[in-house]
């Protein structure tokens, strides 16, 4: 069984943006600037925020953090994003989520110039994604392509189900495996999803992002898949993933461990988008 280790591939995929990063500086531009949101002060997004900006530090990408009070309006808050969207020192904006108090994200994403939308959750990047044509894609799904890229897993013609249709994961996720080129056969399971064991079953690359501790379970995964576990859950015991690791483990032919699969390769997806962001910026 291969061990899909993220953050050995977010090593070297950044590894590359930084070398990318001091080619595109020699034409003398300034630095990449990424502007980051915080809305209130819970603290798993406080410590999401501190991450990003130090990976954002390591590749010499300047963070610019905007951390505002959990009362602020929604005038407040569109007001900020709209002047960021049209301020030409800033490249990539990124609003934390979830916002607090269950506040809807949805109208603020809207609000942010899809060309500095480093989340790629704007409907006009959906758009492109769904198209096919090139854009700014969700950075957990983008890293999970580079996980069977960096491992060389081919996925033309295999059988993929993804589990979890959210906007941030699953969703794209299935697009991307779909699109010409890639040419995986793309099942999409949710909460309505019928015997999802029998269909999980039949996938050569497994993905699951759902938030459920330990949702699939050893006899849904046939033997010999990959399988991607996207799911961060704190449990008394600790942090697990949808998958219960310990078990398909001795099913799978390759797997991605919770902590250190996917999430090192989601910040990655963010600081590669923030410089494809400012290198379409300056035509570089
Ligand atoms: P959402 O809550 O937005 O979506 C969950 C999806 O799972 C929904 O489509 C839901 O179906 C589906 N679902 C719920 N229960 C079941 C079930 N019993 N069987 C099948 N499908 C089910 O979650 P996210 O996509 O945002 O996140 C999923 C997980 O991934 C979370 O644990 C999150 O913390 C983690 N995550 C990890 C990241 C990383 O970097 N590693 C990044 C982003 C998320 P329906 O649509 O019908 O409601």
């Amino acid at each position: 069984m291969l061990l899909l280790d993220g953050k050995q591939v977010a090593e070297s995929v950044r590894a590359k943006i930084s070398r990318d990063i001091s080619v595109s500086l020699e034409s003398g531009v300034r630095a990449p600037v990424l502007a980051v949101i915080l809305v209130g002060n819970d603290p798993a997004s406080q410590v999401y925020v501190r991450n990003k900006e130090k990976a954002c530090a390591a590749l010499g990408i300047e963070s610019r953090s905007f951390k505002l009070p959990p009362d602020t309006s929604a005038e407040e808050l569109h007001a900020l994003i709209r002047s960021l969207s049209s301020d030409n020192g800033v490249d990539g904006i990124l609003l934390q989520l979830p916002l607090p108090g269950g506040r809807q994200s949805r109208p603020f994403l809207d609000a942010i110039a899809p060309e500095k939308d480093v989340d790629g959750l704007h409907p006009y990047n959906q758009g492109l994604l769904s198209a096919q044509r090139p854009g700014l894609r969700p950075c957990t799904p983008t890293g999970i392509m580079r996980i069977f890229d960096y491992y060389g897993i081919g996925l033309e013609g295999k059988r993929a189900v993804v589990v979890g249709r959210s906007e941030l994961v699953g969703r794209p996720l299935a697009f991307m495996l779909a699109a010409k080129g890639t040419d995986a056969t793309v099942t999409l399971c949710h909460s309505r999803t019928k015997d999802l064991g029998a269909v999980c079953r039949e996938a050569d690359i497994l993905c699951v992002a759902v938030g459920h501790p330990r949702l699939i379970t050893a006899d849904m995964v046939k033997e010999g898949a990959v399988v991607i576990d996207v799911g961060i859950n704190r449990t008394e015991s600790g942090l697990c993933g949808d998958v219960d690791f310990a078990e398909v483990s001795k099913v799978a032919s390759a797997i991605t461990p919770v902590p250190g699969g996917v999430g090192p390769m989601t910040i990655t997806g963010l600081l590669a988008n923030t410089v494809a962001a400012w290198k379409s910026r300056f035509g570089i």
